[in-house]
């Protein structure tokens, strides 16, 4: 069975949007969207090159130089900020849709992240207007103050996972501190990048402030990277990518902000509120399809409640609901792209001869086309499988057992990522000293995902490099001048008087 939901007034195209102008690609190429549940083509969109993003980065570089945006009142900005929020909000349905049609994300899930990208604007607004200067008096009759100035051109390169949301946690800092923007969504999702031109022109953003750029990584993304008149990039992707990006940036010596691959850890004691853990440890694998950065793809589980820890797992994912995005009931959808589905469903066969498979494993029952797998579950997994060590970015999880709080904090920190950890135990001494010893840039104490947006975001090791989140993300955006007053004759040591 094939399903298919069609959303109304769907574009057949996608253009770069460059200046205030939706534009083709200068040598007219293009290149073919797929639905992730039929897996036909169903969009062509704007393929762009070198030459597309000289003339972006133009285009931002002008509107920085000679344009009001960089100059603007903190309070003016907000104000823009707060209307594209409104926007955002009033068309959340809308853009659900697109997303749930584009990624095959399950539609209510879809539906959070449009909200949370709304937020993400409100959150930045609110955040410029409060930010305080720093101010110093220095003996002497000395006032020292910290001058923040916008950057300059902001590189943005997003990737398919979430695109609208990911897109608007680095979009509301950048465009708050007064950078310009070239944006370079994911080729395999770029349908809801096409509703920001629309929103900006709304709420009142100059032309030349916002652009973006389809296309392909190794020909837009690397253009971008390299742009002698680009300050920064910020970049969301797997390690490999952000690895050649560091390398591709540095002849021209770019701020870098990298929130890379995880493999996180799910930490479960024997004293652990076990319902909470089970709902969390679930979900958190299983929700946005697994395909999701922070999720906890690595479950080690204290050998006391091993097999009854494993046992109500297994029940619970086989009962997770996959099928239909569009359809509110649905739990896990289709994922991304045929690419993708073959990455995922490979790691599911090499699971197979490295461990135990205890639930799903392959296609979902009805589900013929398009690109669904069903929960999978590996339990007694060795950390030397591949499973345990490397990202697989699906509904896939590894369940490995251990007998001591330093053994399972060896087999936590025993791969190459440390995005999030997630440690399940009714102690809070245990819960403290394990949190703090554990490779993760965040880490979520009984509890899961929930965070203020003031809070650093980002990880160690191969999964990061710098933080994003409140004041973070704004000091990125920003280069912050030390400026130096003197109130009075400076009398300074006479040398050679
Ligand atoms: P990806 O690295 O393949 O692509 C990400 C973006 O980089 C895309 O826009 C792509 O076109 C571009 N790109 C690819 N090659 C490039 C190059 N040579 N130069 C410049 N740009 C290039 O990642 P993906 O498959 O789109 O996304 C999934 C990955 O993102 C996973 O590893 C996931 O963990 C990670 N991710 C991390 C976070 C986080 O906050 N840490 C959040 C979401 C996703």
């Amino acid at each position: 069975m094939t399903i298919q939901h069609v959303p109304a007034d769907l574009p057949k195209r996608i253009q770069h949007f460059i200046d205030g102008e939706f534009v083709d690609s200068l040598d007219g190429d293009t290149f073919e969207v797929l639905d992730p549940v039929s897996n036909t083509s169903y969009l062509e969109a704007s393929s762009g090159k070198q030459a597309d993003i000289d003339r972006a980065v133009s285009a931002a570089r002008r509107a920085f130089d000679e344009g009001p945006w960089p100059g603007m009142l903190p309070r003016e900005r907000a104000r823009i900020l707060n209307k594209i929020a409104d926007i955002v909000e009033t068309r959340n349905e809308r853009l659900a849709e697109l997303e749930t049609f584009d990624t095959g994300l399950p539609i209510t899930q879809a539906l959070g992240q449009a909200k949370r990208a709304a937020e993400n604007f409100r959150f930045f607004a609110d955040l410029i207007v409060a930010q305080a200067d720093d101010t110093y008096k220095v003996p002497g009759k000395q006032v020292n103050y910290v001058n923040r100035k916008p950057k300059g051109v902001a590189g943005l390169i997003t990737p398919w996972n979430t695109p609208f949301m990911l897109e608007s946690w680095k979009l509301a800092p950048a465009l708050a501190s007064g950078c310009t923007v070239v944006l370079k969504p994911a080729e395999f999702t770029p349908l809801s990048a096409g509703l920001w031109p629309e929103i900006f022109r709304e709420a009142g953003v100059p032309d030349g402030v916002f652009n973006i750029v389809n296309g392909l990584g190794e020909q837009a993304g690397d253009a971008l990277v390299k742009h002698e008149d680009v300050q920064l990039i910020s970049f969301t992707g797997e390690s490999a990518t952000g690895k050649l990006i560091f390398a591709n940036a540095a002849p021209t010596l770019k701020a870098l902000s990298m929130e890379l691959g995880g493999k996180s850890p799910a930490v479960v004691f024997a004293d652990a509120d076990l319902d909470a853990a089970i709902d969390s440890t679930v979900f958190g694998v299983f929700s946005l399809n697994g395909e999701r950065c922070t999720a906890g793809s690595r479950i080690l589980v204290e050998r006391g409640i091993y097999d009854e820890f494993v046992r109500r797992y297994v029940e619970r994912a086989n009962n997770v609901k996959v099928g239909d995005p569009h359809d509110p009931a649905t739990e896990v959808g289709a994922l991304v792209h045929p690419e993708h589905y073959e990455k995922v469903t490979s790691y599911i066969e090499i699971g197979k001869t490295e461990a135990k498979l205890a639930a799903g494993g392959g296609r979902p029952e009805g589900l013929e086309a398009g690109n669904y797998v069903q929960p999978t579950v590996f339990v007694d997994v060795p950390p030397t499988a591949r499973i345990f060590q490397e990202e697989i970015f699906g509904p896939v999880v590894a369940i490995t057992p251990f007998d001591s709080d330093e053994e399972a904090l060896q087999l936590a920190n025993g791969v190459k990522y440390g995005l999030a950890a997630y440690v399940w135990t009714s102690d809070l001494e245990r819960a403290h000293t394990f949190g703090q010893r554990v490779d993760a840039g965040m880490v979520w104490l009984n509890s899961h995902n929930v965070r203020d947006l003031r809070t650093p975001f980002g990880g160690v090791k191969a999964s990061g490099l710098g933080h994003e989140g409140g004041y973070r993300s704004l000091d990125f955006y920003s280069d912050q001048q030390a400026m130096h007053i003197s109130l009075a004759p400076v009398h300074t040591p006479k040398f050679g008087a």
